[in-house]
């Protein structure tokens, strides 16, 4: 299942596992034409969450499930809600179809008298996980949907100052050496992905508009995945960007959920951060898991694809050093800028540029 987040992953296998759930119902005396149509509804309902869903969520619509301004505000905490233009009584069908076929499901389950007191804690323990899992997959993929959006209009509103940002940790384990073949450990390194309108292009229209990508890649022999790490990393990239362009004075930030980023070190450092480069940060964006295939992952598979070649021709890839060297090794990557310490203080902070 490589390339597919958890999400929709868990979702799959609950559909699956309500439809084992339809074989045990079929041994309590459940008719088979109703074991029949929970099947079906449970397989449309399966495609529907995976495809059509994700077309029909936007930021208007009068169905409360296709409504992301509705879905995503807090009802208690005004702060974080937006209120709609529109009511929300209308109904669609698929969504409909879902909820009737767990609630048809659970009062199999609860008012079937062949089934005993233990079994049916069992299985009802078992619908309420998969529900649970299959609604799970329905929120991810709006807020998913609602993300892309976000990232479309930070994209149009880029201007020369701006910047828009991704970031992402990996840590990827690399065969320690030939005497010890199999001995594995894992290299932290940090990804960020900034994208830059080209100056002369700004006043163009969206579709005509020409960006400019270019990836920083932090590796390092150890360290913490936290805040602190994280503000350092902006704190260097920042400082690069601001030495080379001179003109840029704000920054959106778009990174996924992992604490790191959302912590309140990382959110508290924008003052800082404006103080000491120049450059505010102007939004935050948190992404689903792997939604979009973002730049990130495809810059990353293309630098793991390339020192993992340089390993395969018997190399050591264990330390930064030896990172920064397999990926310099390579004729697909252009590294523009490369700072390797000089001083034990900053023993563990190693940067590369790729264009
Ligand atoms: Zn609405
Ligand atoms: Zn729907």
């Amino acid at each position: 299942m490589a390339g597919i987040d958890d999400y929709s992953a868990n979702g799959s296998t609950a559909f699956d596992s309500l439809s084992k759930l339809c074989d045990e119902l079929s041994s309590y005396h459940v008719s088979i034409d109703e074991i029949v149509q929970l099947r079906k509804a449970l397989q449309q309902s399966r495609n529907y969450i995976k495809l059509d869903y994700k077309l029909h969520v936007s930021t208007s619509s009068t169905v409360p499930d296709h409504c992301s301004t509705f879905a995503l505000s807090d009802p208690e905490e005004q702060m974080w809600s937006k209120s709609c233009d529109h009511t929300h009584d209308d109904i669609c069908q698929q969504c409909h179809l879902l909820v009737m076929t767990l609630v048809r499901f659970e009062s199999l389950i609860k008012e079937n008298s062949n089934i005993s007191e233990e079994n049916r804690i069992r299985l009802m323990k078992s619908f309420t996980r998969d529900s649970d899992l299959v609604q799970e997959w329905k929120k991810h993929q709006l807020r998913a949907v609602h993300q892309e959006a976000a990232r479309d209009h930070v994209l149009e509103s880029l201007d020369e100052k701006s910047v828009n940002w991704a970031m992402k940790w990996l840590e990827k384990k690399y065969r320690q050496s030939q005497s010890d073949f199999y001995a594995l450990r894992g290299l932290p390194w940090h990804l960020t992905h900034v994208v830059r309108l080209q100056p002369r292009h700004s006043s163009a229209k969206y579709s005509e508009k020409v960006f400019e990508n270019r990836t920083f890649c932090h590796s390092f022999d150890s360290c913490i995945q936290n805040g602190a790490s994280v503000v350092s990393i902006l704190q260097d990239v920042f400082m690069r960007l601001k030495q080379q362009h001179p003109q840029i004075e704000l920054a959106y930030v778009r990174s996924d959920n992992a604490g790191c980023y959302h912590g309140t070190d990382t959110l508290l450092a924008v003052k800082e951060l404006y103080e000491t480069t120049g450059i505010l940060i102007h939004r935050i964006d948190f992404s689903e898991a792997q939604a979009g295939k973002g730049p990130c992952d495809r810059k990353a598979a293309v630098i793991k694809g390339e020192v993992r070649r340089n390993v395969d021709e018997k190399h050591d890839c264990t330390t930064s050093t030896e990172f920064v060297a397999a990926a310099k090794s390579t004729h697909h990557l252009s590294i523009l800028s490369c700072t390797l310490p000089t001083t034990k203080k900053n023993d563990n902070q190693k940067q590369v540029g790729w264009h």
